[in-house]
């Protein structure tokens, strides 16, 4: 868990890996239901294009009809999910949580890193004009398709964004936290610097 731009999904895909858990992205799954057109496709993009958070009921479906293809033999690793009580409290009843990880991020640092995110409007492949930068500011490295910034990540949908995570998501930690299932790390550093301290805590 964290605030949108402190790299939840960079780290939860090196944790995956390292330790072969299936990595699930609740934006990755809303993606692919937008690609494939699916029933909740055009409710969804309406949401998202406004900068609002997808209702519980939403995302709650979304969330079991992915976790309920069992392709995640020794566990899974989610990001994005839980973002309020409601479906903490469900996650909790459903699933056996073994740790949430909270990484913490200034506010500036995560609306700066937002802001230089990019993506290819022919392929999909994501940049970062910090950290992942293409060789050409505005020309995909892959397929050569035009670099645009997602219709979502402008400075007011951003900090909208960011005030529902401080007034929403972030009470829910105090949930798990409760459960003593929480560790905390800070995301300011390098991607390096903060997998190492996730590993550290979770003495991995
Ligand atoms: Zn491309």
């Amino acid at each position: 868990m964290g605030p949108q731009g402190c790299g939840k999904g960079t780290q939860a895909k090196l944790l995956a890996d390292k330790l072969e858990l299936t990595h699930l992205s609740v934006g990755d799954i809303f993606r692919w239901n937008l690609q494939s057109h699916t029933k909740l496709a055009a409710r969804i993009k309406r949401i998202m294009d406004d900068g609002q958070l997808v209702p519980d009921e939403i995302v709650e479906e979304i969330i079991q009809t992915r976790l309920q293809q069992h392709d995640w033999n020794y566990g899974f690793i989610i990001d994005g999910f839980p973002r309020n009580s409601e479906q903490a409290e469900f996650f909790l009843e459903s699933y056996d949580v073994d740790a949430v990880i909270h990484i913490d991020v200034p506010d500036e640092v995560t609306i700066e890193r937002a802001l230089s995110r990019r993506h290819c409007a022919s392929c999909g492949l994501d940049y970062n004009l910090m950290y992942h930068r293409p060789e050409s500011e505005d020309t995909c490295d892959v397929c050569g398709g035009q670099l645009v910034t997602r219709r979502d990540d402008t400075q007011e949908a951003l900090e909208r964004r960011l005030h529902d995570y401080r007034t929403r998501t972030l009470p829910t930690l105090e949930l798990f936290q409760r459960k003593e299932l929480v560790v905390h790390v800070d995301g300011a550093g390098s991607v390096e610097a903060t997998h190492h301290s996730i590993c550290e805590r979770l003495r991995i």
